[in-house]
C-alpha cells in the first residue's frame, strides 16, 4: 500500500518570522496521489466522524479522478466553508480518525484534500455559488453518507418565501445558518458587533495558520447567496434583541465564546500580562503586527510565558516567536498526551521554537517596582486520580516550587460566553457558565423564534462544531418559518 502523501509546509527557521501561511497544500499530482489511497469503504466510518456528514468518499474518488470542481462542489453540500474547515479542524479526532487506513497505517489526508478541493475551486473556478449549483444538478448520490440534517438545495434560493431572519455573529455558527437559510430563500441578514466578519475565524486564529483572504472568500461566498451582513451593531447595545424579534421572523445568536478566562492568581493585573484574546485580536483584527503602518501596538518582551495548551495557547507563543520574541514557554499543568490543541500545531509550535514546560502550574506573577511582570512563581504538577472528565487530575507536587524569567505572560486557559447580550435580554435562560440553554436537536432556545448554536451554548469548542450547531437550527428555523402561521409574531 502506498504511503500517506505529506503536504508540504515551510521550514521553521524561515516561517517563524512571518506571518505567511506555513502549510502550503497539496500540488494536484499530490492530491491525486493521497486519493488513490482511499478504500471507498461502504459503510464510510470517516463520515460518521464528520459533524457536518460530508460525503468524503465521494469528493475524494473525484479528485482521484481529476475533476476537482466537483469533489469541491460535494463537499460545500454539506459544508459551506471547507477552505477554513481543511485548514483548522481537529481532523486526527474526527474523520481521519475513524478512517479504516487509520487502523491498517496512516489515514487518509481527509483534511489535506478537502482543503486542496477548496482552495482549486477559489483558484481557478469561476464563482463558487456557480460551482455549487453545477453540482446540484449532477444530483450526486449519497448513498452511504449518514445526513442528519442536510444542506438545503441550491435550487431553491431562486424566489424569496418573504421570510426574513436575523443572524447575531458572523462567526461559522452564524455563516452557516445564514448560508443555509439564504439557499432556502429566506432574507437573511447577519448583525457583527466587530468591523469585519469572521469570527475567530477573523480575529482569532492568525494568518499564518489561516490566511485572511480565505475568511473574504468564504464570507464573500455567503454574501453572493444574498445574505446582507451590518458590522459595528452590538445586539444588547445597538439594538435589542425584542427588537430584532419585531422586525424579523427569527433570531439566530451566534455570539461565540469571547470573554477570556484568567488565572485568579495574585499579579494577574500587572503590566506585560495579556488575555490571549486581546493579543490575539490586537495582532489579526487590528495589525499590530504591521505597527507603526497600522496604529495598533503590541508590546512583546524577550521571554515570553504562554499558559495553556489549546489552540489559543499554541497560537498565542507562535505569534509572540514571530513578534519576535527571542524565547517563548508554554507552560501547562498537565501532560503533553492531554494537551488539547491540533496535534499539527503542537508539533509546528515545537519545530519552530516553542519550550512546553508540562505539569506546571503558575501560582503567582511577580513584577517589579514599575509594575511590570519579571517572573512566574510555579508548581510542579504529577497525575492524580482521574477527574470527572476522565483525566487525570493534576496534583501539586510538595516543594516543588521555582521561579520562570519572564515579561511578558499570556493567558489562554479558555474563553466563556459573552454576557453583553444575554445580560440585556433577562427572559433568555442561560446555565450557570452563562451559556444558553436551547434544544439540541433545533437550537430553540425558550423564547419563540429565537434559536442559538456555536460557543454561546457549548462553550469554547470548535469550528466545525459550531458550523453543525447552525445547520441543525437553520433546519429548525426553515421548518418553523414553512409551517402555516411560521413566525415570531404568530408563536409570542
Ligand atoms: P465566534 O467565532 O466566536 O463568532 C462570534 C461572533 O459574534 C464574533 O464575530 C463576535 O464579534 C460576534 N458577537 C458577539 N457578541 C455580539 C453581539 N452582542 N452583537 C453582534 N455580534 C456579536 N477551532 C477549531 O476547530 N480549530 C482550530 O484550530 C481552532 N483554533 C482556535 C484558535 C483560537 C485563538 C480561538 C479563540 C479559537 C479556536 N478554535 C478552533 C475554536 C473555534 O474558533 C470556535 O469554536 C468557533 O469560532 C465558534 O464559532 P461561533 O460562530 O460560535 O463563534
Ligand atoms: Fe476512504 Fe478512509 Fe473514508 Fe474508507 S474510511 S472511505 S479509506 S477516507
Amino acid at each position: 500500500m502506498l504511503d500517506r502523501t505529506l503536504m508540504p509546509k515551510r521550514e521553521p527557521s524561515q516561517r517563524k518570522t512571518d506571518f505567511n501561511e506555513v502549510a502550503l497544500g497539496y500540488q494536484a499530482t499530490e492530491a491525486q496521489a493521497e486519493a488513490a489511497r482511499c478504500l471507498n469503504c461502504r459503510n464510510a466510518p470517516c463520515v460518521q466522524g464528520c459533524p457536518v456528514a460530508v460525503n468524503i468518499p465521494h469528493f475524494i474518488t473525484k479528485i482521484a479522478a481529476g475533476d476537482f470542481e466537483t469533489a469541491a462542489a460535494i463537499i460545500k453540500e454539506q459544508n459551506s466553508l471547507p477552505a477554513i474547515c481543511g485548514r483548522v479542524c481537529p481532523q486526527e479526532e474526527q474523520c481521519e480518525g475513524h478512517c479504516t487506513l487509520a487502523r491498517l497505517q496512516k489515514p487518509i489526508a481527509i483534511g489535506a484534500l478537502e482543503r486542496f478541493a477548496a482552495d482549486y475551486v477559489r483558484k481557478f473556478a469561476a464563482s463558487p455559488a456557480a460551482t455549487a449549483a453545477t453540482a446540484a444538478n449532477t444530483a450526486i448520490a449519497a448513498a452511504s453518507a449518514p445526513a442528519p440534517a442536510p444542506a438545503p438545495a441550491p435550487e431553491k434560493s431562486c424566489g424569496s418565501t418573504g421570510k426574513s431572519v436575523a443572524v447575531v455573529g458572523s462567526g461559522p455558527a452564524g455563516l452557516t445558518v445564514a448560508a443555509d437559510l439564504a439557499r432556502r430563500g429566506h432574507q437573511v441578514v447577519v448583525y457583527e458587533a466587530l468591523h469585519a466578519p469572521g469570527g475567530v475565524l477573523r480575529y482569532g486564529i492568525p494568518q499564518f495558520r489561516l490566511l485572511k483572504e480565505i475568511v473574504d472568500a468564504e464570507v464573500d461566498y455567503v454574501k453572493s447567496l444574498g445574505v446582507e451582513f451590518k458590522t459595528n451593531v452590538i445586539i444588547g447595545q445597538t439594538f435589542t434583541l425584542d427588537e430584532l424579534r419585531e422586525h424579523y421572523d427569527a433570531v439566530f445568536i451566534g455570539t461565540g465564546a469571547g470573554l477570556p478566562y484568567f488565572l485568579g492568581i495574585p499579579g494577574e493585573n500587572l503590566n506585560g500580562v495579556y488575555s490571549a484574546n486581546e493579543f490575539l485580536t490586537r495582532v489579526n483584527l487590528m495589525k499590530a503586527y504591521l505597527f507603526p503602518e497600522y496604529d495598533t501596538p503590541v508590546i512583546i518582551g524577550k521571554k515570553v510565558t504562554v499558559v495553556g495548551a489549546g489552540n489559543t495557547a499554541m497560537d498565542s507563543a507562535r505569534t509572540a516567536l514571530r513578534l519576535g520574541a527571542e524565547q517563548v514557554t508554554l507552560v501547562y499543568r498537565r501532560t503533553r498526551a492531554e494537551m488539547p490543541a491540533r496535534a499539527e500545531e503542537i508539533e509546528n509550535a515545537v519545530e519552530e521554537g516553542v519550550i512546553l514546560k508540562l505539569q506546571t502550574n503558575p501560582i503567582e506573577l511577580v513584577g517589579d517596582n514599575n509594575g511590570w511582570v519579571r517572573s512566574m512563581t510555579c508548581i510542579r504538577t504529577e497525575q492524580g486520580a482521574p477527574d470527572a472528565s476522565g483525566r487525570c487530575r493534576p496534583v501539586d507536587v510538595p516543594n516543588s516550587e521555582h521561579s520562570i524569567e519572564t515579561d511578558t505572560v499570556i493567558v489562554a486557559t479558555g474563553q466563556g460566553p459573552n454576557p453583553l447580550l444575554t445580560k440585556s435580554c433577562s427572559a433568555l435562560s442561560v446555565n450557570r457558565k452563562g451559556c444558553l440553554i436551547v434544544d439540541p436537536q433545533t437550537g430553540q432556545t425558550n423564547l419563540p423564534g429565537v434559536f442559538a448554536g456555536g460557543d454561546i451554548v457549548s462553550g469554547g469548542a470548535t469550528v466545525i462544531a459550531a458550523m453543525g450547531a447552525g445547520r441543525r437550527a437553520a433546519m429548525a428555523i426553515h421548518e418553523m418559518l414553512t409551517l402555516p402561521k411560521a413566525g415570531v409574531a404568530a408563536q409570542s
